[in-house]
This record gives structure tokens, C-alpha cells and sequence, in this order.
């Protein structure tokens, strides 16, 4: 493997990611280009085309060879086209791997390796791709995973990732619906209809009949129950297109169990969460069972040949390739060992540190490494030593991931970490540690929902695991700060510099630890560092603005505001207090603007009527003058003052009651207007 320095540039990191993309894909390509045939069909009419994508289903859940549950839609699809036994998916994790599915090409080349980091607009999606060759595209997504933001949404004329309130998925029952109403809008050009079914991904909650049908499986209850939607939604797909058809069911990643220690996904790649159903059905493709490795990269290159784009890659032809697979997460959040797979034929290899051999026909469970007795096809090796590693600094979260996104985020069990990881030799393997990753994700689950005391244990039990884990010891340094230990908080900020000493993930939370203590002018210098040296870091940004404005540097903390709200949208609360920051350095336009961009966002709680009153007044704008300031009510500590305004509004705008208001505005004078308005010029020879 090639891993990547840490501080390299983006531009130049993006260059060397697609230099090692092509050189990733070429292992797959140059097998592939003497095996390619002739299409086993003629081209007709272009198909309509279903896709359907089912999250965390394993391979051996679904299917005619699934043991303990039937799921007869899918079988019926089987039957009537192409199953590939040996399908792989790129990354066993929702968004690179559907990422890697609609865009055809390895994460290297689209920079996806965890969820939460949008595919870059430079990628072209299939989506895109046939949306060029005519057809109407549409979307129905059923995880917030996959919501729009996370840049899969390019292409569709339709993207439909509505979720029901206060929750971050929604069932294929809705999804199905929501499906089927779209289809009832007939359209006379050919249809690309992408599905995302998201209920065999834990909590495995399966509705009736199916969770009394599998007692203590609910997790196939789940799968059972979705098919069912399944078959519901390719009938109505099938009844609905007047030209030919064609339907691929493929999962995104499968789901451990228990194999290999690990319960969900993610951490390895092993068959459990690597292997996934592939039902291919539609023109050119013969019915059939395939055992030759596959990966599900070529569903792009499959729907682009359906569209009249030829592609070697295409399904419909039998390719012999090297699959690869990774599964980074654990490297990128922890600095474990990166872990990558080859498949060629019934072997397959992993390298995490050293390398294992299996013969996943024979020993599916992968129970017998034949590393030391078995040697590899020549391209195995090299594709396993050439795959590009992403750098860990380079694929971080994008910076304007807001709370209630990340909130939605951490509810599906997917928390980044906080910081990029210490990258050491010697790292430990992701499969030696399969203990941890259970404590990990409920420790950074009570972390994100700000339940520091309950994660300070499980941090401590991580770091006494996995003494170099910088993540832990930066989220124990920042629990502490939280609770206000702050002795207990700088040791362990002590610690996370021992483990990174150049990182400059510590020097931002030590800063933010210490902007929250007495000391916080000590965190002024350090926050400028970190916001010279990435302007875009929120946190750091967000701290350095409120340290600005009790240095009072109110023009500073305006001008760093304006740029948090750059990169996430400001809340209703935020606007106005940017607008008394205006106010108070005497800019009228800008401070009008934020107060007016506060009381579009929340109307009903906007209670700087007054402000805005003096402000439209010292903008000439009466007329809007008058409005803000009859909204001052009798409550308001500033009324004396607004009545006064008002007043001279009246006088202003000639209104007829003037002469009522000036005298209002005497009656209920205070110290500070009783003086104004007996000098008031305006009011002159108006008593
Ligand atoms: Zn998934």
C-alpha cells in the first residue's frame, strides 16, 4: 500500500488519487480487455432501469441459497437474470459504497472512504450520465446517509430523500410508496429510478408478522419484510414502462453478526460484510448463476451500456477482474492498520499489516489462512501494494457538517472522530482489536449527546487499550474541559501531545479548552494560528470570534462571524447579535441587513423591533421606521426612547396625530428623552 503524507496539499493529494485511481483500476482493466466478448444481443430500444439497493444485507441473507429465510422477490428476479455469488462491494459502509457503485471507480478516485464526505462535484455519477442520454431520473433514499448534501444527488431529476420527523431513516414500506406514487406520472422517455432500502441496518426492529416469524433473527426479519417491498415495487415498475426493462438488486455492504467479532460493519473485510447479493435482469444479460468475482463498481459502467454508452466493465459481459475493497475507517479514525482486499478467482487477500489468504469457495467463513502455504496470481500482490491510501489529514469531515446533521449522523451509529490519527508503524490490526468496537461507538455516542461523565469511563478504558489512540485521549481531555476539570483535562491534553506532538488537532481543543477557562487569553494566539493555517476550521473560528468580542475588537469579531456564516448557516439568535455588533460600529446598512435576515428566520421570536426602528430612521426609511417602532410594546426597558422616535417618525411623514404623539412622548418621558425632546428641532412650534 501507498499511504499518502499527512500535510500534502489538496490540489496535490486530489492529483495523486487519481494518478493512483488509474493505476488501482488499470490492475482490473488490463485483465479484463482480452476476456471482453461481443454483447451477447443486439442493441434495441433502450431500457428503462430500476436499481435497487439494499443496505447492510449480507450475501447469505437473501437469495435461493439463503439459509432460514425466504425472500421470493428477489428469488423471482434470480430466476429470470444474472446472479453473481461472488459480488463485492468497494468499502463495507453506506456512502463510499454506493459512491463507488454510481460513480464506477474505486474510493482513490472519488475521495469517499467514510460517510459524511460529499462525492466532489467533479465526479461524474451515473445519474448524470443518463440523464445526458435522455432518460428521467429519479431518486428515493431512505437514510440520511445518502441525503442530498452528500453530493449523490447530481443527475436527478427527482431526489427524494424526505425522512419522517425527528428521524434520520424511514421504512421500505414509505419508500415504496413514495416509489410507486412517482411511477404513477407516465413519461414517453426511458426511466432511471434509483431505491435505497435502508431496514436490515441495526436496530433490527422488523414489523409484524416478521418479527414473530424470526425469533431471536430479527436481523432476517428485517430482510424478509423488505422483500416483500421489493417485489411490490418492481411490479409496479415492470407494469408501468411501455418499452423493455431492466432491474439490478445489489446490497451495499452486509453486516458482521458476530463473524470475525465484529457486530455491525465497517471495521473489516471480511465475506460477512464485504460479499453482497447482485441480481442483474434486463436486455443483453443471459439468465444465470455467476461465480466469478465481481465488483458492484461495475453497476455504473452496466447502467452507462443500457443507456447507449458503451462500457467494457458492463455486467453484460464476463470480465475477469481483481476486486478490490478496503475499509479505511478504522485507519482513518484511529490510526490502526489500513485494510485492503483482492479478490481473483475463489482467493482472496487481505493486507492489514500482513497479509491473509483465503479460499472463499472452499472456507467462506474465512476460517483458514493459507498466507503461509499459499502464493497469489501475480496481480494480486502488486494491486495490493499500489492501492492508494488516503491521508488521514486530507479526509476529514467537510467542515460545514452542521449539529443537526451530525446529530442525524451519530443517531445511525456514524461519530468521526475529532482529530486525524496519530499514523504510526507497528499500528495495531483492525481484526486484533474487534473488542474495541463496540466500546468505541457507545463511547462516542454519549460523547456526541454531550453525556461526558458516562463516556469518561469507556475512554479510559479505550486509551488503557490502545495507548496511542489520539481520538480517545482527545475526547477524554475534552470531557473533562466540559465538566470543568480542567486539571484533569490539561494532563490529558499532555498526553494527546505526547501521541501527536505535531498534531494540530491538540493545539485547537487545548485552545478550546482553554477559551472556556480564566486563562482564556492564553487560547487568543493559538486560536489565530490555527485560523491562519485553516481558515475554514469552525470550531476554532466560532471560539476566536467570542474571545474577540470580550477583548472587545467588535470590528474583528463581525469580520470572523461573517465567515463562520460563510460555511454554515447562521441561526436566528446568531443574526441578531451580528446585527447589534453592526449597530454598535455604527454600520446602518449591515446591522439592517442581519436584523432583518433574523426576523425572516424566526418571526415570531424576533424582539429587536426597537433596533431596527433607529435604524430604518437613520436610513431615512420612515415608513419602515414607524412599522418597527409601533411593534415596541409598553414592556420594552427602551420604550420612553422608542416613543420619542416615533414621534419624530410622525413629523417626518407629516401625519395628521403628530402633535398626539409629541405629547405622548413628553407624558411618558424618562430621564434620558426628557432633555431630546425638549431640544428636539423638529418638534419646534408644535406644542
Ligand atoms: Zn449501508
Amino acid at each position: 500500500m501507498i499511504i499518502a503524507m499527512a500535510n500534502r496539499g489538496c490540489a496535490a493529494l486530489a492529483r495523486l488519487a487519481l494518478v493512483f485511481g488509474v493505476l488501482a483500476l488499470g490492475v482490473a482493466c488490463r485483465s479484463s480487455e482480452p476476456a471482453a466478448p461481443a454483447r451477447t444481443t443486439a442493441p434495441g430500444p433502450r431500457p428503462s432501469i430500476l436499481l435497487v439497493t439494499l443496505d447492510t444485507t449480507r450475501a447469505d441473507a437473501i437469495g435461493p441459497d439463503a439459509v432460514g429465510i425466504e425472500t421470493p422477490a428477489f428469488n423471482a428476479l434470480a430466476a429470470r437474470g444474472a446472479r453473481f455469488t461472488q459480488a463485492y462491494a468497494a468499502v463495507p459502509e453506506t456512502l463510499p459504497s454506493h459512491a463507488t457503485m454510481l460513480t464506477g471507480v474505486l474510493p482513490a478516485a472519488h475521495t469517499v472512504h467514510e460517510n459524511a464526505r460529499p462525492v466532489p462535484p467533479t465526479t461524474e455519477v451515473a445519474a448524470e450520465r443518463l440523464r445526458k442520454a435522455g432518460y428521467r431520473t429519479a431518486a428515493f433514499v431512505s437514510s440520511f446517509v445518502l441525503a442530498r448534501q452528500f453530493g449523490l444527488a447530481r443527475g436527478f431529476d427527482v431526489y427524494d430523500d424526505a425522512l419522517p420527523r425527528e428521524s434520520a431513516e424511514r421504512t421500505a414500506r414509505e419508500t415504496t410508496d413514495a416509489a410507486i406514487a412517482y411511477l404513477a406520472q407516465r413519461a414517453p422517455q426511458p426511466q432511471f429510478l434509483w431505491v435505497h432500502y435502508f431496514d436490515p441496518h441495526y436496530p433490527y426492529t422488523p414489523p409484524e408478522p416478521y418479527r414473530s416469524r424470526f425469533p431471536g433473527k430479527p436481523y432476517l426479519g428485517e430482510v424478509a419484510a423488505m422483500d416483500v417491498e421489493l417485489g411490490r415495487l418492481v411490479a409496479a415498475f415492470e407494469k408501468g414502462m411501455s418499452g423493455p426493462a431492466a432491474v439490478v438488486v445489489v446490497g451495499d455492504h452486509g453486516e458482521g453478526l458476530g463473524d470475525h467479532g465484529e457486530a455491525l460493519h465497517g471495521n473489516l473485510v471480511y465475506q460477512s460484510t464485504m460479499r453482497v447479493p447482485l441480481v442483474v435482469v434486463g436486455p443483453g444479460v443471459a439468465a444465470g448463476v455467476h461465480d466469478a468475482p465481481v465488483s458492484t463498481r461495475r453497476i455504473f459502467h452496466t447502467l452507462a451500456d443500457w443507456a447507449g454508452t458503451p462500457e467494457s466493465l458492463s455486467l453484460r459481459h464476463p470480465v475477469t477482474e481483481v476486486v478490490l475493497g478496503e475499509a479505511m475507517k478504522p485507519f482513518l479514525e484511529y490510526g490502526w492498520q489500513p485494510q485492503v482486499m483482492a479478490v481473483s478467482g475463489r482467493h482472496k487477500s487481505i493486507l492489514a499489516g500482513r497479509v491473509e489468504i483465503y479460499d472463499v469457495v472452499a472456507d467462506p467463513g474465512e476460517t483458514r489462512d493459507l498466507a503461509a502455504e499459499k502464493r497469489t496470481s501475480p496481480p494480486v500482490p502488486a494491486a495490493l501494494r499500489d492501492y492508494p491510501v488516503p491521508s488521514p489529514a486530507a479526509s476529514r469531515p467537510p467542515a460545514n457538517l452542521d449539529e443537526s446533521a451530525r446529530k442525524a449522523l451519530a443517531s445511525l451509529g456514524y461519530v468521526s472522530a475529532t482529530a486525524a490519527p496519530n499514523v504510526r508503524k507497528g499500528a495495531p490490526r483492525p481484526a486484533d482489536m474487534v473488542r474495541l468496537f463496540d466500546v468505541i461507538e457507545k463511547a462516542s455516542g454519549l460523547f456526541v449527546a454531550g453525556r461526558y461523565a458516562a463516556a469518561i469511563p469507556l475512554l479510559e478504558g479505550i486509551l488503557a487499550a490502545d495507548p496511542f489512540n489520539l481520538d480517545a485521549a482527545l475526547r477524554l481531555a475534552t470531557a473533562h474541559s466540559s465538566l470543568g476539570h480542567d486539571a484533569k483535562a490539561l494532563g490529558m491534553f499532555r498526553r494527546a501531545a505526547e501521541i501527536s506532538p505535531s498534531s494540530p488537532d491538540v493545539r485547537v481543543y487545548l485552545a478550546l479548552h482553554l477559551a472556556r477557562t480564566p486563562q482564556w487569553e492564553q487560547a487568543v494566539p493559538m486560536l489565530e494560528k490555527v485560523v491562519a493555517d485553516s481558515p475554514d476550521r469552525l470550531p476554532a473560528l466560532e471560539a476566536l470570534a467570542k474571545l474577540r468580542e470580550r477583548q472587545e475588537r467588535v470590528g474583528d469579531a463581525v469580520v470572523l462571524r461573517e465567515r463562520i456564516y460563510t460555511l454554515r448557516a447562521p441561526t436566528a439568535t446568531e443574526l441578531s447579535e451580528l446585527g447589534e455588533l453592526q449597530m454598535g460600529l455604527g454600520r446602518t446598512g449591515p446591522a439592517i441587513e442581519a436584523f432583518e435576515r433574523a426576523k425572516a428566520a424566526a418571526p415570531n421570536r424576533f424582539a429587536h423591533d426597537f433596533e431596527l426602528g433607529l435604524l430604518y430612521l437613520d436610513a431615512r426609511r420612515f415608513a419602515d421606521a414607524r412599522e418597527a417602532l409601533d411593534r415596541v410594546g409598553p414592556a420594552h426597558p427602551e420604550y420612553p426612547m422608542a416613543l420619542f422616535k416615533r414621534a419624530q417618525v410622525s413629523v417626518l411623514l407629516n401625519e395628521p396625530d403628530r402633535q398626539a404623539r409629541i405629547q405622548r412622548a413628553r407624558q411618558r418621558a424618562d430621564a434620558t428623552t426628557r432633555p431630546l425632546i425638549e431640544r428636539e428641532k423638529l418638534f419646534e412650534g408644535m406644542r
